[in-house]
Parts: structure tokens; C-alpha cells; sequence
């Protein structure tokens, strides 16, 4: 898994409206992008936040471009 930023950063880095924004809708896009070397392309940052492992984040994944905590896998949103 890639995570460049700590999430506990990524925290501290966001702007007050995308933290109220996670609050109310369980995850918000940072604006930021992130990209492996194996991917084809740079992804969005998400930031969501797990019940059990507070703020984590995740890039779309599969069809669905569902988000999860990479650390349960629980669905993020609310
Ligand atoms: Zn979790």
C-alpha cells in the first residue's frame, strides 16, 4: 500500500471545509493526487474516516470506485 502522507498529516494539511466535509459524509476528496509505479495514472487522494481506525485514506478502487479503510476494508461513507 502507498501511503505518503501520514494520515495524522493529512489531518493537520486539509482545509477546514474538507475536514467538516469528512465529518458529515465519512470521507472527502483532498484534492490531492497520489500515484504507485505500477498504476497508469495519478488517483485523487481520499481522506475517510473508520470508525476503528479514525482518519485513514484511499484512492477509488474497482468499478464501483468504492473507498475503503485500508486497514479493515470497511466501506467508508455514512
Ligand atoms: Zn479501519
Amino acid at each position: 500500500m502507498g501511503a505518503q502522507i501520514k494520515s495524522v498529516e493529512l489531518w493537520e494539511l486539509m482545509s477546514p471545509w474538507r475536514k467538516l466535509w469528512l465529518r458529515i459524509f465519512g470521507k472527502v476528496n483532498t484534492g490531492w493526487k497520489v500515484k504507485m509505479p505500477e498504476w497508469r495514472s495519478w488517483l485523487p487522494l481520499y481522506a475517510l474516516e473508520c470508525d476503528e481506525h479514525g482518519i485513514v485514506q484511499d484512492t477509488p478502487h474497482g468499478v464501483a470506485k468504492s473507498l475503503s479503510c485500508p486497514k479493515c476494508l470497511r466501506k467508508a461513507g455514512k
